[in-house]
């Protein structure tokens, strides 16, 4: 997340009251930014990732875990030495919505000119970059302290999960949540505390959460806990893990990267060709099985974000007639795309988009295509949920406040990012879907694995696309428990032509891709008939001589391209890592921790996980973070690797 606009944010009865202002300077915005800026061209390719951490506190003598609300400590630090120092900085450091968060990204851009090896010499650099990262906040910390990373803490919402301690406050308090209080909200800035408070005054009611639990021999069927509560009685369902409160999915971890392309129709072509790997590498990347200290049935914490923000009111969500609300709406804000924008994309939009029209036609009249004027009128359905007064009057040819309101208020799986007004920045995309992972090896491996997928698709012009439908179903696949072994995708059956269908195929020959590129769609190939189900590992890996596989094909990328050795070692062990994960030869972050519940031996086989067995837990995680503990479950057992993942910072 850049850097916060500072000012005063109002209530959600002023907001509302400002919502057309903001919404029409918005899409005006757009327009101005799309006019000065289609034509952009940028040599290289830049890329960053985003590495979000928990500070995490053990109490030895208690053998508790808990988290560390000093964010805001340690944020002010490093803002300072930001400002002293400018560009020159290793990392960068922003706050993120807990006290207990904070998220870190390089000083500057990866990236060079577009000379291969000068590109991928970068990758050998990410992991080390991450590590400086981890052990420049780790300077600021106490002994009993520790920076993680940890998609969900596995006692978030217990009693006294939080030091200092605070108790929630269910009649005062932002969120109104009988287990997060505002406190664990970040409060270094009024961001965060009024997005949650704006999001359930829209509403009407406080976020409902419901996580399937997951079902031990020991867990009381049916499992219902009961709360003092009313409304947390009527919203909690029977066998699932009931949360109320924004911090429950915003507070958890995860891991970004962002691209950016040459132009706008190279963006494009990146945004929806990634789009379908989204929940491929979300199953991939899982590592939060466990919620409000309970074991869950799913292993990633994506539904958990989208139901904490969900600001739909009754009526928007179908459940009154629509009467003071303009649309029915099937997803919360922060959920998977509708859409894809590229031309050969847009055949593929078989779900209902709800976009606003009015803002649609104006941007067809200002010559903006249909594909990215319908996206950008889909994504202004929303309210703005957060407006400062300082920033209402805005210059819409040199601003771009009104757009980002809306546009850093949908939280998709994608996100389309046009070039800021008057920068050096060009036309990005953001891959969002994947979860963190506990160590610098594995966070730089799925990191330098979807940015080296980008050079494959453009290189090679692969096609991933198939129905937006079905990349939903797969969504709710991923998600599953054990769903990189357990479940089944869809997946485009040829993926090396360019347009189809229903153009005629344009196979790639001579690209040094295995030979099944003869397999070619022919015009009236149906669209459904484009994919076929497939394991993450038929995916990752191959299936005989009927799928390629994506780590195959970027194995034989890197044998066509000039890198240093090195950096080709490196790669290498990359991709073992996602090979591995994808065969199951190694675990995911997910499937290791609740074997390791599973197995400690004060477990009572009934979903609970207790603040020892949560203690424990985390010191193995904290070992294994810091390269004390080698896990070869987790990563295989390498020479290669257990080294990398053993040395510490220079
Ligand atoms: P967000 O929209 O997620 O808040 P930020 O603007 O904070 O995004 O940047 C997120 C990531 O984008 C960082 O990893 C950063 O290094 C990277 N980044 C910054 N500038 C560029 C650029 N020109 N091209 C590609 N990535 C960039
Ligand atoms: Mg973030
Ligand atoms: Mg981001």
């Amino acid at each position: 997340m850049g850097l916060l606009s500072l000012g005063k944010p109002l209530s959600w009865e002023e907001t509302k009251k400002h919502a057309e202002h903001v919404r029409k300077h918005g899409i005006i915005q757009f327009i101005n930014l799309y006019h000065q800026l289609k034509d952009r061209q940028d040599e290289c390719l830049r890329w960053g990732d985003e590495v979000e951490y928990m500070i995490i506190k053990f109490e030895d003598e208690k053998e508790k875990v808990k988290v560390s609300l000093k964010a805001a400590e340690i944020l002010k630090i490093m803002s300072e030495r930001e400002e002293r120092e400018g560009d020159k900085r290793a990392s960068l450091w922003r706050p993120e919505f807990a006290a207990y968060m904070i998220e870190g990204t390089p000083g500057s851009p990866y990236g060079l000119v577009s000379n291969h090896s000068a590109i991928l010499s970068h990758f050998n650099t990410v992991e080390e970059n991450m590590r400086l990262r981890r052990h420049e906040v780790e300077q600021l910390l106490a002994k009993d302290e520790a920076l993680l990373c940890l998609t969900s803490f596995p006692r978030l919402g217990c009693p006294g999960f939080c030091h200092p301690p605070a108790e929630p406050d269910p009649i005062h308090s932002a969120t109104g949540s009988l287990f997060y209080p505002d406190d664990a909200i970040f409060g270094g800035h009024p961001r965060f505390k009024t997005l949650a408070q704006n999001i359930r005054t829209r509403r009407k009611r406080k976020v409902i959460i419901n996580i399937p639990i997951f079902r031990d021999i020991n867990t009381p069927d049916p499992f219902r806990e009961h709360f003092n509560d009313e409304e947390a009685e009527a919203s909690s369902r029977a066998d699932h893990i009931y949360m109320d409160a924004m911090g429950f999915g915003m507070g958890c971890c995860c891991l970004q990267v962002t691209f950016q392309a040459s132009n706008l129709e190279e963006a494009r072509i990146l945004y929806d060709q990634l789009t379908p790997l989204s929940p491929i590498l979300m199953a991939l990347s899982a590592a939060s099985p466990i919620h409000r200290g309970y074991l869950s049935d799913r292993d990633c914490r994506w539904s958990v974000i989208s139901q904490a923000v969900d600001d739909r009111t009754k009526e928007e969500l179908g459940e009154e007639p629509l009467k003071n609300s303009k649309y029915r709406i099937n997803k919360s804000r922060y959920d998977s795309i509708d859409s894809y924008i590229s031309e050969a994309g847009s055949k593929y939009n078989d779900i209902q988009l709800i976009y606003n029209e009015e803002y649609y036609d104006q941007m067809i009249k200002e010559g903006i295509d249909p594909f990215l004027a319908k996206h950008v009128a889909h994504l202004f359905i929303r309210d703005p949920i957060i407006v400062y007064k300082e920033k209402l009057d805005q210059n819409d040819e040199t601003e771009s406040d009104h757009f980002e309101n809306i546009q850093s208020t949908n939280w998709q799986t994608m996100r389309f990012k046009p070039p800021p007004p008057q920068s050096s920045i060009g036309w990005r995309v953001e891959f969002r879907p994947m979860e963190v992972q506990f160590t610098e090896f594995e966070n730089a491996a799925y990191v330098v694995f979807i940015v080296l997928l980008t050079r494959l698709i453009l290189t090679y012009r692969l096609n991933f696309l198939i129905p937006i439908s079905k990349v939903d179903e797969n969504m709710q696949e991923a998600q599953k428990r054990d769903a990189v072994l357990r479940c089944r995708y869809w997946f485009r059956k040829d993926i090396i032509t360019q347009t189809s269908p229903p153009e005629a195929c344009a196979c790639v020959e001579a690209t040094g891709c295995p030979s099944e590129s003869n397999i070619c769609d022919s015009e009236n190939v149906n669209l459904d008939e484009s994919c076929i189900l497939m394991s993450v590992n038929e995916i990752i890996n191959g299936k005989g001589s009927h799928f390629p596989g994506l780590v195959p094909l970027l194995r034989q990328y890197l044998v066509s391209i000039e890198i240093d050795a090195e950096t080709h070692c490196t790669i290498q062990q990359y991709l073992n890592l996602i090979a591995n994960r994808a065969s199951g030869n190694v675990m995911t972050n997910a499937a290791w921790i609740r074997k390791y519940v599973r197995e400690h031996e004060q477990y009572n086989k009934d979903s609970v996980v207790s603040d020892k067995i949560a203690y424990d837990l985390i010191k193995v995680i904290n070992g294994i973070t810091k390269g004390e503990i080698f896990c070869k479950e987790l990563v295989g057992d390498s020479p290669f690797t257990r080294d990398r993942i053993l040395r510490r910072p220079k």
